[in-house]
């Protein structure tokens, strides 16, 4: 029995090994995100700040080979969408959700709905009355890696508490932000099932 035994963990040692390393062989096709920015009498957000957004995104998760491609062209929305104080500010913008991207909204201002002397500087939001349906908020007065932070919530992520971790609070000024190998794991873990389950669709090329 117990050399049956032996002989199928060496065996099965090599087919591990194989098994680890397929999920590297079909790259993951860059997350196609569409940005939208309300125009309040002209945009809230400069399009500098949106590629600085955007650009920080690029480079904190390229580190994990997982890319994002801007699907559709920029576009603007309402001034109704300018400040968003209340949880149901934030769910009507579900009726403009596009299907297979991650939806990104740029807004004036984000009120804290938890603690209402607050603002905050960008969210990735679910829908209250329908929780499938999620998208980021980030407000003019954000941070440049605050889209960054938003998407990696949408790709899975929870907070982190190490210093100048992408998904901290805490950073020092001017350090570099990232993620860590097993973040870049959940967040590739997280974009293929959501390509697997059409909630996003890989751009044409
Ligand atoms: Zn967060």
């Amino acid at each position: 029995m117990e050399r049956v035994l032996r002989r199928s963990l060496l065996v099965g040692a090599p087919l591990f090994v194989c098994a680890r390393a397929a999920p590297g062989a079909t790259p993951l096709p860059p997350v196609p995100i569409f940005i939208r920015v309300v125009d309040d009498g002209g945009p809230v957000a400069s399009g500098d700040f949106v590629d600085e957004l955007v650009g920080q995104t690029s480079s904190i998760f390229a580190e994990h080979e997982i890319a994002f491609t801007e699907a559709k062209a920029r576009a603007t929305i309402d001034a109704k969408w300018a400040a968003l104080e209340t949880r149901a500010d934030r769910d009507g913008l579900a009726d403009l959700l596009e299907p297979g991207v991650a939806n990104v909204f740029l807004v004036r201002s984000l009120r804290d709905v938890d603690d209402p002397k607050r603002f905050r500087m960008g969210v990735m939001w679910r829908c209250l009355k329908n929780l499938k349906k999620r998208y980021v908020i980030v407000a003019a007065s954000a941070m440049p890696t605050t889209l960054a932070h938003e998407l990696g919530h949408f790709l899975g992520l929870p907070h982190a508490y190490v210093k100048n971790n992408l998904m901290s609070y805490d950073r020092d000024e001017g350090a570099k932000v990232f993620l860590d190998k097993g973040q870049g794991e959940t967040c590739r873990r997280t974009a293929r099932g959501l390509f697997a389950k059409k909630e996003l669709v890989a751009a044409a090329s």
